[in-house]
C-alpha cells in the first residue's frame, strides 16, 4: 500500500509529463474507482492547464488552470505511469497500450498520456471547486507533513498527551501525523528504539511537553521517510530496503542487538518490531 515516500517519488516522476502541460482529452475506461467518478469529470478537465503538483500525505493534488483542484488517492494498489508517443485522439479500447486495470488516461498536449492503473480500484479521485480546498473533508482533518518544520517533538507530544492508544496506532492516526502508514510506522518505532506497543502518552509530561522519546520518535521518522524517498529515486533499486517491516523471525538488523524482529496484529495490522532493542 502506498505511503508518503511511495506518493511522493511518484510525484516527483510524474510531474515533468504534468506540470505546465494542457489536458487535451480524458479517457475514463470505467464509471467508477472506489466511488463514481466527480460529475462532469472528464468535461471539468478537459482544457485545464496543471498549473502545479503537490502531495499532502498521501494525497496527490493537481492544481488547474480553472482553479479547481484534482484531489487523487492511490488506495491500495493505484499507480500513475507516462506513456510517450501515444497519438493525440482518444486510444482505442483493448490497444495494446492498456491493461484492463487502466482506468483513467489524461491525454496531454504534450503528445504523453498519463496512465491511472489501479487493480483493486480502493483509489479515489476528486475535483474539489475552487476556494473550497481546506475545507475538503481528505484534508481539513490532515495533521502536519512529517517532513516539514511544523512536525516537530512539540506538536507530536501535544497531539498523542491524551491518548490512549498504542504509539503505533498514534502514528497511523492521520491526525496526528500525515502520510505514514504501517509500513513506516514500524521503521520508524524501530529506529527510535520505541515499542510499537507502549502506549503513545508516553512521549508527552502530563503538561504535554515533550519527553526525550518524542525528540527520538520525531527524528526517526523524518530520516525512515526522506531515506525511502531517496532511495526510490533510484530507478534500478531493487532488493530489501526494510529494517523490520516483513522480516518476522529474521535476526535485527541494529548493531549489537541479538534479537529476533517479531511480528504481531495491532488494530488489524501486522506490526514488525524487536522486542529486544525496541523498549
Ligand atoms: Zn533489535
Amino acid at each position: 500500500m502506498p505511503e508518503l515516500p511511495e506518493v511522493e517519488s511518484l510525484r516527483r516522476r510524474i510531474a515533468p509529463a504534468i506540470v505546465g502541460g494542457r489536458i487535451e482529452a480524458v479517457e475514463l475506461r470505467r464509471p467508477d474507482l472506489r466511488s463514481p467518478f466527480p460529475r462532469r469529470f472528464a468535461r471539468r478537465l478537459t482544457g485545464q492547464t496543471v498549473v502545479t503538483l503537490t502531495r499532502r500525505g498521501k494525497y496527490l493534488l493537481a492544481s488547474l488552470s480553472s482553479a479547481e483542484t484534482l484531489l487523487m488517492h492511490l488506495g491500495m494498489s493505484g499507480s500513475f505511469r507516462v506513456v510517450r508517443d501515444l497519438p493525440r485522439v482518444r486510444a482505442p479500447r483493448g490497444g495494446v497500450t492498456f491493461n484492463s486495470h487502466d482506468h483513467v488516461v489524461f491525454h496531454m498536449s504534450s503528445g504523453r498520456a498519463i496512465v491511472f492503473n489501479d487493480p483493486r480500484r480502493f483509489g479515489t479521485m476528486a475535483l474539489i471547486p475552487a476556494g473550497t480546498l481546506r475545507q475538503h473533508p481528505a484534508l481539513s482533518g490532515l495533521g502536519p507533513e512529517p517532513l516539514s518544520p511544523d512536525f516537530d517533538a512539540a506538536a507530536l507530544a501535544r497531539a498523542c498527551r491524551r491518548k490512549k492508544t498504542t504509539l503505533k496506532a498514534a502514528l497511523l492516526d492521520q491526525r496526528v501525523v500525515a502520510g505514514l502508514g504501517n509500513i513506516y510506522a514500524s521503521e520508524a518505532l524501530h529506529v527510535a528504539g520505541l515499542s510499537p506497543r507502549r502506549r503513545s502518552s508516553v512521549l508527552a509530561t502530563p503538561a504535554g511537553a515533550p519527553r526525550e522519546a518524542a525528540y527520538r520518535l520525531v527524528a526517526a521518522i523524518k530520516q525512515v521517510l526522506a531515506r525511502a524517498i531517496a532511495r526510490q529515486s533510484v530507478d534500478a533499486y531493487r532488493g530489501r530496503p526494510f529494517l523490520v517491516y516483513d522480516r518476522e523471525h529474521q535476526p535485527c538488523l541494529r548493531k549489537n542487538c541479538v534479537g529476533m524482529i517479531r511480528r504481531r496484529v495491532q488494530g488489524g495490522r501486522s506490526t514488525f518490531y524487536c522486542p529486544e532493542c525496541q523498549r
